[in-house]
């Protein structure tokens, strides 16, 4: 006989598939949704009229169009529009980025601002909320439906949840993730910035149509992060998907993470510019880096194709180990050129990934630029609102 707990985790995870199939879908009829969720009619309805009471979804009849029509068409069923708010932060070293959204996706409002490499986690808390605070008035946005918020850091953030679980070994993710909690008492979910920014590719991206991917941030940070089954991969100790740090040479100068001949070190835009230096091509910052490859300057495609490349070689390893269907790339640098970024890494796949067993993993661009991290703290926020005790705490329809 099941324990009424193991029957709650059943209920609860099939309130998630129901509610999964609304968010990436949209409105879906009852009958699609049996088809979708494959759930049990007795089931579905069960749940459906559970979330309508609770005001998390909403039924609408179909609209009649003139004379009545012979079938009777069927009614739809979606997420509750006004139900919901969730907002998204990234909190980077120097840049603020906020997205408000609705439980049904709709963005809101969105804003960035700076914020000083210098300033502690309490200032930037603060300087996230008041930008939050200043979107909300701008946009007229009703803060009383807010459900959750995700945000995203930089470094390691294991925070598993809620703010209450975060690994003590990132405190300054606590700090944070309790400052804000504090301000707007609702849940708060934490995670690595490039690690959302995979869960956003993942959700509405590039990557939104495979289960299994792997995103890249190619910035002056290389980092990543991978999506296994659906799911985002933060690993035993929330260090999941540091792509940079793969050594590419094991006796290579050491990197502040203590290993040495990172991938990062070798191929961040800063190091690109010193090669172009060295062999006499003044390139001033990451964007003109990539101007110059559009340009067609050769030693600047040549230095960038040089680090594609190295990359591609990191990335065949992630193949090889986790099979993905999408690799998707973002940063600064992926916006060069094809030929100097997506080709090579596809030839060392194709060349390094066991290529007896021939695969299809597609090298694409990511969607997102600079927004990624704080739409995957969106994604974040809105997995958590779909798990446990939050659906409760809806207010009624
Ligand atoms: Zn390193």
């Amino acid at each position: 006989m099941e324990r009424p707990d193991a029957m709650q985790r059943v209920r609860r995870a099939h309130t998630e598939t129901l509610l999964a199939q609304l968010r990436s879908a949209g409105p879906l009829s009852r009958a699609e949704l049996i088809r979708l969720t494959g759930l049990s009619r007795t089931t579905l309805f069960d749940i459906i009229g559970d979330l309508i009471t609770r005001g998390v979804v909403v039924e609408r009849e179909p609209e009649l169009s003139g004379q009545r029509s012979r079938g009777r068409p069927s009614s739809t069923v979606s997420l509750n529009p006004s139900a919901g708010r969730i907002i998204g932060i990234d909190l980077a070293r120097v840049t603020i980025t906020v997205v408000v959204a609705t439980l049904s996706h709709d963005i809101l409002a969105r804003g960035t601002r700076a914020v000083a490499l210098t300033a502690g986690p309490a200032r930037r808390a603060d300087a996230a909320g008041k930008l939050v605070d200043d979107l909300v008035r701008d946009h007229q946005i009703d803060l009383r439906a807010l459900e959750a918020i995700g945000i995203g850091l930089p470094g390691l953030v294991s925070g598993r949840g809620r703010s209450a679980g975060a690994s003590s070994s990132s405190t300054t993710a606590k700090q944070i993730s309790d400052r804000i909690q504090d301000r707007y008492g609702v849940a708060v979910v934490t995670d690595n910035n490039s690690r959302l920014a995979a869960l956003a590719e993942g959700t509405w991206g590039a990557a939104r149509d495979v289960r299994d991917a792997v995103y890249v941030r190619w910035s002056d940070g290389v980092g990543g992060g991978f999506i296994v089954d659906g799911q985002l991969a933060r690993g035993a100790h929330g260090a999941a998907g540091e792509i940079g740090h793969v050594s590419v040479e094991p006796d290579g100068d050491p990197c502040p993470c203590g290993g040495r001949g990172c991938l990062e070190l070798l191929i961040r835009p800063t190091a690109l510019i010193e090669q172009c230096a060295r062999r006499g091509v003044v390139v001033q910052d990451p964007a003109d880096l990539v101007a110059q490859t559009h340009a067609g300057e050769p030693t600047v495609r040549d230095v960038v194709r040089g680090a594609a490349t190295l990359l591609g070689q990191v990335l065949s390893g992630s193949v090889v180990q986790l099979d993905p269907g999408k690799i998707a790339i973002g940063g600064v640098l992926a916006q060069a050129t094809d030929d100097t970024v997506l080709e090579p890494v596809r030839a060392e796949i194709a060349r390094l990934a066991i290529p007896r067993h021939p695969r299809r993993v597609d090298v694409v661009r990511a969607q997102f630029g600079d927004e990624g991290g704080a739409m995957g703290a969106v994604a974040a926020a809105l997995r958590l609102t779909a798990t446990d005790s939050l659906l409760p705490t809806l207010p009624m329809g």
